[in-house]
C-alpha cells in the first residue's frame, strides 16, 4: 500500500492529525493508497516554510529560477514512464493518452514558463509634456494557492505551479483528493534534484478542510483554482472580502457546432475525440453537438456507428480507446445524469449504461453515450455532465446555432465546423466563450490566453496572462 505524504519545507511528512483515507484505483476499484487527510494545520506549516523560502526564491536571477525549473521538467522526464503509469492508474485515463497527452504537457508547461521568465518585460511610458518616465515593476506577490482538479491532474497542477514559481512566488498547492499521485511523485523529484526547500509546498486531502485552509489563509496572497463552479463561487465567496487576486477555470457544456459544407471526414474523426477522449472528462470537450438540419440524419448514423467501434477496456491495454471514470461517485453521477435525460424525454442512441471490463469487473466504466430529442432548456442540455456523454440537437439557421450555443450559463470553449469564411467570422465573433476552434479542436498553444467566460470563470492563464496574475505591477514614476 503506497502512502501518499505532505510535502514541506523539503521534505515528505505525515499529516498532523495522522488521518488518512483511501486512494482507489478506478480502473479496477482496489485501494492502492492512502492519502493524508490534512488540515490546517498542515497548512499553516506550509505556508511558513514558503514564507521563509520567498525571501531566496524571489529575489533569485530570473536564469537561477530557469534552470531550477528546467531541472524539475528533466526529472520527470527521466521518470516518464513511471508518471505515465501513476496517471493512468490514479485517474483510470487510457496509459495511450497519458503518454501522449498529459505527461509530456506537463513537461513542457513547466519548460515553457521557465523559459517564459527570462524574456518577461516590463512596460515604461514617457510622457512628452512634463519629460517624466513611468515604468512599471512586476513583482512576485508572495506565498500563493494553487489548487487543481483530477482530470488532467499533472497537467493542470504543472500549469498552475510552474508560472507562479517562475514569477519568483512560493507556493503552496494541493492536487485534487482524487488524483493525488503525480503531485506526490512530483514532490519526490523535487527532493531528487535538491529543489530549494519551501518554495513548493503539496498538502494533499479533502478540499473542503485542506484546500479551503489554503484559501482563508491570510498570508496566501493569490489563488489560482480549476475546478468545477459551484466550488469556485464558494472559493470568490472566501476570498473576494479578503482582496486576494484569483483566477478561477471553471466547468463548461462546450457547443460543437457542424455546418453541412464541413470537411466531413476531418469533422467526424475529430468530433469522435473531442466527445469521448478522456472518457469526456476533459473541460473542454464539446458535449452539445449542434448540427445543421440538412445533414442531421447523416451525421446521425455515421456517428452512432463510429462511436461503436470505440474499445472500452483496462486503460493499460494499448487498444483501449475508453478507460474508466475517474471514481464511483463521479460515475454514480454521470448515471444519474442519463436517467434524467431519459426522464427529460432524451432518446438515448448508443451505450447510457455501465460497460464491464474483463479482468477489471469492479472497475467503473461507463459506455459513450449519445443523447438526442432534446430541447435546449433541459437540465441535460444546461447542466455540465463531465462524463462519456454527448447530446444531438439540430439548427436551421446561423442565427439559431448562435442561440444555442449561447442558450447556457457556461461559456468556456466552442468548436465550429464550416468550410465557409463567412460563416465562420460571424459566429466565432458572436459565441460567448474564451476559446473558440474553427475546424479543429484542442490545439493549445502555451502563449495563447486561456479561460472562459459567464459560468466558467473570472480571469485568463496561459502566455504573459499568467505571469500577470502571478505578479504585481508597481508603477514608478521619475521626473
Ligand atoms: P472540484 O471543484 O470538486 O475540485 C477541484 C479542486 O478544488 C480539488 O483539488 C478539490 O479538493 C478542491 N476544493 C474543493 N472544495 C474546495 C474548497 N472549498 N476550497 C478550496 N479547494 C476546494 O472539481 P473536480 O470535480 O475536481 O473537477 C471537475 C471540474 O473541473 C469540472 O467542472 C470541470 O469542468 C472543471 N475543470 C475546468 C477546467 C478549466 O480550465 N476551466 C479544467 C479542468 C476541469
Amino acid at each position: 500500500m503506497i502512502k501518499i505524504l505532505n510535502y514541506i519545507n523539503g521534505e515528505l511528512i505525515e499529516p498532523i492529525n495522522g488521518k488518512y483515507f483511501d486512494n482507489v484505483q478506478s480502473y479496477n476499484g482496489e485501494i492502492y493508497a492512502q492519502i493524508p487527510d490534512s488540515d490546517e494545520r498542515d497548512v499553516q506549516e506550509a505556508v511558513i516554510s514558503a514564507q521563509h523560502a520567498f525571501s531566496f526564491w524571489s529575489t533569485l536571477s530570473a536564469e537561477k529560477r530557469f534552470h531550477w525549473l528546467m531541472k524539475l521538467a528533466n526529472a520527470i522526464q527521466q521518470n516518464f514512464e513511471a508518471y505515465a503509469e501513476a496517471e493512468t492508474r490514479d485517474n483510470g485515463k487510457p496509459l495511450t493518452l497519458s503518454r501522449k497527452v498529459d505527461i509530456p504537457r506537463s513537461i513542457s508547461n513547466i519548460e515553457f514558463f521557465a523559459s517564459a521568465i527570462q524574456h518577461f518585460s516590463s512596460e515604461s511610458h514617457f510622457m512628452e509634456n512634463s519629460g517624466t518616465v513611468n515604468y512599471t515593476l512586476r513583482r512576485p506577490i508572495g506565498v500563493v494557492g494553487c489548487i487543481s482538479p483530477w482530470n488532467l491532474p499533472l497537467y493542470l497542477f504543472t500549469w498552475k505551479i510552474a508560472p507562479a514559481l517562475a514569477t519568483g512566488n512560493c507556493v503552496v498547492a494541493k492536487p485534487s483528493e482524487i488524483t493525488p499521485y503525480t503531485a506526490f511523485l512530483l514532490s519526490k523529484s523535487c527532493i531528487e534534484i535538491g529543489f530549494p526547500r519551501g518554495v513548493l509546498n503539496i498538502i494533499h486531502g479533502y478540499g473542503n478542510r485542506a484546500g479551503q485552509s489554503i484559501v482563508a489563509h491570510k498570508s496566501v496572497k493569490a489563488i489560482s483554482f480549476t475546478g468545477g463552479t459551484t466550488t469556485g463561487k464558494h472559493i470568490a465567496s472566501t476570498i473576494a472580502p479578503m482582496f486576494k487576486k484569483y483566477s478561477l477555470e471553471l466547468g463548461g457544456k462546450n457547443p460543437n457546432i457542424i455546418f453541412a459544407d464541413c470537411n466531413w471526414d476531418k469533422m467526424m474523426q475529430t468530433t469522435i475525440r473531442s466527445s469521448f477522449a478522456n472518457q469526456g472528462q476533459i473541460c473542454l470537450c464539446g458535449s452539445r453537438i449542434l448540427v445543421e438540419a440538412s445533414v442531421y440524419e447523416r451525421f446521425k448514423k455515421e456517428f452512432v456507428e463510429r462511436t461503436q467501434k470505440l474499445k472500452i477496456g483496462n486503460p493499460f491495454h494499448e487498444d483501449t480507446d475508453v478507460g474508466a471514470i475517474v471514481s464511483e461517485q463521479h460515475f454514480n453521477k454521470i448515471l444519474s445524469c442519463i436517467e434524467t435525460a431519459k426522464q427529460e424525454g432524451g432518446n438515448v442512441l448508443l451505450g447510457g449504461e455501465r460497460a464491464l471490463v474483463n479482468g477489471c469487473e469492479q472497475g467503473f466504466y461507463i459506455q459513450p453515450t449519445i443523447i438526442e430529442n432534446l430541447p435546449q432548456h433541459c437540465k441535460t442540455n444546461m447542466e455540465e455532465i463531465f462524463g462519456p456523454v454527448v447530446t444531438l440537437q439540430k439548427f436551421e439557421t446561423k442565427e439559431e446555432a448562435i442561440q444555442l450555443a449561447n442558450a447556457v450559463d457556461y461559456g468556456l470553449s466552442a468548436t465550429v465546423w464550416t468550410e465557409n469564411i463567412q460563416t465562420y467570422k460571424h459566429i466565432s465573433q458572436r459565441l460567448e466563450a474564451g476559446i473558440v476552434w474553427v475546424n479543429t479542436w484542442l490545439y493549445r498553444d502555451l502563449r495563447t490566453p486561456f479561460g472562459g467566460v459567464k459560468a466558467s470563470g473570472v480571469g485568463r492563464e496561459g502566455g504573459w496572462e499568467a505571469m500577470r496574475f502571478f505578479t504585481e505591477a508597481k508603477n514608478i514614476c521619475v521626473d
